[in-house]
């Protein structure tokens, strides 16, 4: 090679250089955001949008998928209490045992990089259509695999054996850092809103959405009703057979009422051996007829305890409907004389002799319905 030749192939290889030098800048830059969006997510389900959604974007990835161990179901119960459903992340698959995604990928420590394999790579990604290779970056939480973030391409060379992965590497620990925060986070949220003897909602968390319910039925001039379900006479449970007894019996209760209740209803402990259900959508008459199912579906079937006993037990229920008025009534005088009118109700029900259920009309309702 003589002296000129050596220049022009050194100065080529320069450029050359150069060029990758850039490139590589620019996904830096490109990595770098990802990770301070995530590390910027406000709450779980923001993250989990972050993750693939944002991902799948700003990567241009075909295919994306977060696969998630989720044996207890606490991730999707975290996400139905903020509001949302598990349909709601498509990209995201919840599995009991990452075993059964696939039996070698569940010991990965490191990312993976290689073309996609049919079939042993199926049900790392929803849509396999053109899929050519893959991506697979394992996400721990404290020195175990929680899941993976499974990106792939329809083209064979972007993710091979010899591309580098450290970035790849660090948005995969950054991710599991904020998952960890994350959920963390909502279960904290979550515990300050749930009572922990029945797990349903506890009034705090009805005082919050009674608001937003009645906002919503405004806006689309819907009915809600408000039902209190007090159990009779359960000083003399815990007297005759023990507070454990009575717990074991709250427990049940809130069992039966929420096997009574659909899933957009509100159930809550509202005090001791009392509880206040919301029900969104829902007419004085259709109230009436659920409260009898409640009623029926707790004095029909005694209470087993552990020690052999059956606890026989009845309940006391007060229905209160509202059709709030577009602006009309503010909201939050509304909400009071909803629950009011709830447990005004529940006391008649015990006067007029409990086992029974009893209801007042809201008087906004009448209003409304002479207007109409
Ligand atoms: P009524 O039919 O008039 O409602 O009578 P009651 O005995 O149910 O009503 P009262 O308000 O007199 O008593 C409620 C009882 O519920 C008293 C209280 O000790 C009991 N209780 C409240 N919270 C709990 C709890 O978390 N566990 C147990 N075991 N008992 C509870
Ligand atoms: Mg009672
Ligand atoms: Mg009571």
């Amino acid at each position: 090679m003589d002296l000129e030749q050596e220049n022009r192939f050194l100065r080529q290889r320069l450029l050359e250089l150069n060029r990758e030098a850039q490139n590589n800048e620019a996904t830096l830059k490109r990595f770098h955001s990802r990770e301070l969006e995530l590390l910027t997510c406000d709450s779980l389900p923001e993250l989990l949008n972050s993750l693939t959604d944002g991902m799948q974007n700003s990567f241009q990835i075909k295919s994306i998928q977060l696969t998630l161990k989720d044996s207890e179901h606490e991730i999707r119960h975290l996400l139905n209490n903020t509001g949302i459903p598990e349909d709601a992340f498509p990209n995201i698959l919840f599995v009991d045992d990452l075993e059964e995604v696939n039996h070698r990928y569940r010991n990965l420590s490191s990312p993976w990089l290689g073309p996609f394999q049919n079939p042993e790579c199926n049900s790392l990604f929803r849509d396999t259509r053109e899929l050519r290779s893959i991506a697979i970056l394992p996400i721990h939480c404290r020195n175990e695999m929680i899941g993976s973030l499974n990106l792939g391409s329809s083209s064979s060379d972007r993710f091979t054996r010899h591309h580098a992965y450290d970035f790849l590497a660090r948005l995969a620990t950054v991710a599991g850092v904020c998952l960890e925060n994350s959920i963390n986070r909502e279960r904290l949220i979550i515990s300050g809103l749930t009572d922990p003897l029945t797990e349903l909602h506890n009034r705090r968390y009805l005082d919050r959405r009674l608001d937003e319910e009645l906002a919503r039925a405004s806006r689309y001039h819907q009915p809600m009703s408000c039902l209190f379900v007090d159990a009779d006479h359960f000083k003399k449970i815990n007297d005759t057979y023990g507070h454990k007894a009575g717990d074991t019996a709250l427990r049940e209760l809130a069992v039966r009422i929420r096997s009574q209740l659909r899933a957009n209803d509100i159930a809550t402990r509202y005090g001791g051996e009392e509880f206040a259900l919301l029900l969104p959508q829902t007419t004085l008459d259709e109230a009436l007829l659920l409260a009898e199912r409640i009623r029926l579906e707790i004095a029909n079937t005694p209470i087993p305890l552990d020690d052999g006993n059956d606890i026989w037990i009845t309940v006391s229920i007060g229905v209160s409907e509202t059709l709030p008025m577009l602006g009309k009534t503010p909201h939050k005088e509304l909400g009071d004389h909803l629950l009011s009118s709830a447990d005004e109700a529940v006391y008649l029900a015990k006067k007029n002799g409990r086992n029974r259920i009893e209801f007042l009309q809201d008087e906004h309702t009448l209003q409304t319905s002479l207007q109409f």
